[in-house]
């Protein structure tokens, strides 16, 4: 569970005057819920993520994960970012089980989960090869793995499919809404694109800019056949457009 309560965050400028990104927001994110963060370039939605991530430490508000303060980041949180951040010298498996090296874990045991987490997102095939043999989706599909293999109760999700081509997006949006269901963790997504938000997510949180806020917020039906021609998503959809414009 992820608890905002009137969140407010400014950056120092050289001019002297602080830039407000963040603006008294407040929102819960409930434990196994899959919620979806759209706004404009520049709302303050990577900013509100790195404060959840506990990277930055300065803010207004508060701020709780699971009924504690957020002091910096924890093993409870993983961020996966547009960028997967692979670490170029290491294999698959070696990538996907580096965070449970850093958490002590013997090697069989460690590579016995990456193995697991691998195979859920349909790589077994690939676990000896490096990143910059694998297509970009795959390599998504890596930093997934690497995110699912901590076992947190919470997924941060900045943008993750955002540089995929239409094709790949879409069989990474399946996987997730599998991974999803299957372990009912809780998401928080950001994403530029309406559709994916309503898709994958249960509810839709649009943003706006300057200073950034929760203007709206959207109730989906999320895990229902979501078929093309669906006219409750091409309302929801031209709401949602509505909203951001
Ligand atoms: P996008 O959709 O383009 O990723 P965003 O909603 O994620 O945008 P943020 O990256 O959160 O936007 O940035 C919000 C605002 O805060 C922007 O105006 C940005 O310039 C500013 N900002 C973000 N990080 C910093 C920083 N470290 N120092 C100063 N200003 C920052
Ligand atoms: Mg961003």
């Amino acid at each position: 569970m992820i608890e905002i309560n009137k969140v407010s965050k400014a950056f120092a400028q050289k001019s002297g005057k602080s830039y407000h990104a963040l603006d008294q927001v407040s929102f819960t994110v409930k434990k196994g819920e899959f919620v979806s963060l759209l706004g404009p370039s520049g709302c303050g939605k990577s900013t509100l993520l790195n404060l959840i991530a506990g990277f930055e430490k300065h803010y207004d508000g508060q701020i709780e994960v699971n009924g504690e303060k957020v002091r910096g980041p924890g093993p409870d949180r993983v961020v996966v970012f547009q960028e997967h951040g692979l670490f170029p010298w290491l294999t698959v498996l070696d990538n996907v089980a580096f965070g449970l090296k850093q958490r002590g874990m013997a090697k069989k045991e460690r590579y016995e989960l990456a193995y697991e987490q691998i195979k859920a997102v349909h790589l077994s095939k690939f676990i000896d090869r490096y990143p910059h043999e694998l297509s970009g989706g795959m390599k998504q599909r890596v930093s997934i793995a690497r995110a699912l293999v901590m076992d947190p109760d919470i997924l941060l999700m900045d943008e993750p499919f955002a540089a995929l081509d239409e094709q790949t997006r879409f069989i990474l949006q399946k996987d997730l809404e599998e991974i999803w269901q299957k372990t009912q963790k809780t998401i928080l997504f950001i994403t530029h694109n309406i559709r994916e938000a309503i898709v994958l997510s249960e509810r839709v949180l649009v943003m706006s800019t300057q200073p950034g806020r929760i203007k709206k917020e959207f109730a989906v039906q999320a895990g229902r056949p979501h078929d093309i021609g669906d006219p409750l998503i091409h309302h929801l959809e031209s709401t949602i457009m509505e909203t951001l414009t």
